[in-house]
């Protein structure tokens, strides 16, 4: 069975490479460090867990509205935001190889990040030389000070380069919705409270981007305002705060598989939170050879995002309630990294199981154990052999049949054991084999891909059995 401590990055960015989840950036030029195409069942799988969201969080719920807004906006959204003086990372220069790395990341590893938040921008360099943290490229200890670094990612409109052309790609989603807020009220009348959700890229200049898709400088987030009533007291931003958490935890858990044990929610202490949010966690997960890293943002934003668009733009962002009462709303945000859920979802699911060949011989088969919904393919039709005509056209009717209902893929290559194998590492729960019984009797093998264990089943009767089975149409 799989240990999973014995699970590394370095397996699953192979195995992406391997079956087409993901492949390196640009790399016929050479690559480009730290940037990744989604290959086509990586794109499946993406597309997967973003549909997925969409509907617990938008389609299933009344009091949820979708939104798409653009990547590049007027730059005055990013200074109302607070990200053009805000949004810094400490950086700090190896002095002996000159490589940059982030100070709080490197603290963090060596005392925690309660105490690392406890140290200041000035003090960074100096600690890092105290605690005799050495250069994870180089080896060396010898910190320059920290500066701030500001992770927005500038760009230039229009055809001549001058400062007053400077644009930013959207350092992430949110800011789309709160710029939005009037547009909503005005066409959807929604009645507080309401959320706004929105999938879609976003750009950090990371200091240090790596461990494959968990830090990238071009990434994918699922993002939510969910705006309340200004609380009269604790209890009434209380409850959908608290409502909201166990929302989230259910979607992890039971939408996509990730287990108890992976997970952690990290409160943050008054160090570490904004000084505009009431209460903040980071949901963590623990990602194979780096150990916890954040998955998932919470927070009570008060009405902190509202008002500064309110105060820059000079627009009026306020709702007024069916009694006449006039108020800014406070907002909840649940901001979900989508690439970063992927690599937690290929991690939760990568097994690697001994089984016994059809001689008894013990060998090892990757699995990845996808929740159905999830997996990029969900059925796959073979011929027992590919030079018998009769069986491939047999097994392409069975394909073409269920095409239409579900993502299914026609394999032929090689021999049955090997494709099992592929469609395993691929994820697929179901392969049916069309044999020569199937052209006597009308039936076929259905292999579950969990237990391994066969099932004869009449080709009239596959879309019956799957729906037994919970295989959601799609
Ligand atoms: P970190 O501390 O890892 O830099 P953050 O606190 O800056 O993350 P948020 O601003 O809260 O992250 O963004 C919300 C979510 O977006 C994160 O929980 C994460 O899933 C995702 N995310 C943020 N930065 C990146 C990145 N560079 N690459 C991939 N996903 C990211």
């Amino acid at each position: 069975m799989t240990n999973k401590k014995t699970l590394t990055m370095d397996k699953i960015v192979s195995l992406c490479k391997r079956r087409g989840f993901v492949f390196p950036g640009s790399e016929i030029y050479g690559g480009m460090a730290n940037s990744w195409d989604y290959g086509p069942y990586g794109t499946e799988l993406k597309n997967n867990i973003a549909k997925t969201w969409w509907k617990t969080f938008v389609q299933k719920r009344d009091d949820m509205i979708g939104l798409d807004s653009a990547i590049i906006t007027n730059p005055k959204v990013w200074v109302a935001s607070g990200h053009v003086a805000g949004f810094n990372d400490p950086l700090v220069d190896c002095k002996k190889c000159k490589i940059r790395h982030r100070g709080d990341k490197l603290l963090e590893g060596k005392i925690g990040v309660e105490e690392t938040t406890k140290i200041k921008l000035e003090e960074i360099g100096a600690k890092m030389n105290e605690l005799k943290i050495p250069c994870p490229d180089c080896g060396a200890v010898d910190w320059t000070d920290a500066r701030k670094f500001n992770l927005l990612f500038e760009t230039q409109i229009g055809v001549l380069a001058d400062a007053k052309n400077i644009a930013y790609l959207r350092g992430e989603t949110a800011q789309g919705i709160f710029i939005n807020f009037k547009n909503i009220l005005n066409t959807m009348r929604p009645k507080i409270p309401f959320g706004i959700a929105q999938v879609g890229k976003a750009f950090r200049n990371e200091i240090t981007p790596g461990n494959f898709i968990f830090r990238t400088r071009e990434f994918e987030q699922m993002e939510i305002e969910y705006f309340i009533e200004p609380p009269k007291k604790e209890k009434d931003w209380r409850g959908p705060f608290e409502n909201w958490q166990n929302e989230i935890k259910r979607f992890f858990k039971e939408d996509l598989g990730l287990s108890d044990e992976n997970m952690r929610w990290r409160r943050h202490d008054d160090n570490e939170r904004s000084f505009y949010s009431k209460d903040t966690y980071d949901v963590e997960y623990n990602f194979p050879s780096l150990g916890w890293g954040e998955l998932h943002g919470f927070a009570y934003r008060t009405d902190y995002d509202l008002s500064q668009h309110i105060k820059h733009s000079g627009a009026d962002l306020t709702y007024v309630d069916e009694k006449g009462n006039k108020y800014v709303p406070h907002c909840i945000e649940p901001s979900f990294g989508l690439t970063r859920t992927l690599l937690a979802v290929l991690a939760e699911v990568y097994m690697e199981e001994t089984i016994k060949d059809t001689n008894g011989k013990e060998e090892v088969r990757t699995v990845m154990k996808f929740k159905p919904e999830l997996a990029p393919i969900k059925i796959a039709v073979f011929p027992l052999v590919k030079n018998k005509p009769e069986l491939v056209a047999k097994a392409r009717e069975t394909y073409e049949s269920l095409k239409p209902f579900y993502m299914c893929e026609f394999d032929d290559n090689g021999n049955i054991g090997k494709r099992y194998r592929r469609q395993d590492e691929i994820g697929t729960p179901y392969c049916i084999t069309v044999d020569y019984d199937t052209l006597e009797k009308g039936d076929v093998t259905v292999r579950d891909r969990d237990t391994m264990k066969q099932d004869r089943v009449k080709i009239e009767e596959l879309k019956s059995y799957f729906a037994d089975k919970g295989l959601t149409i799609c």
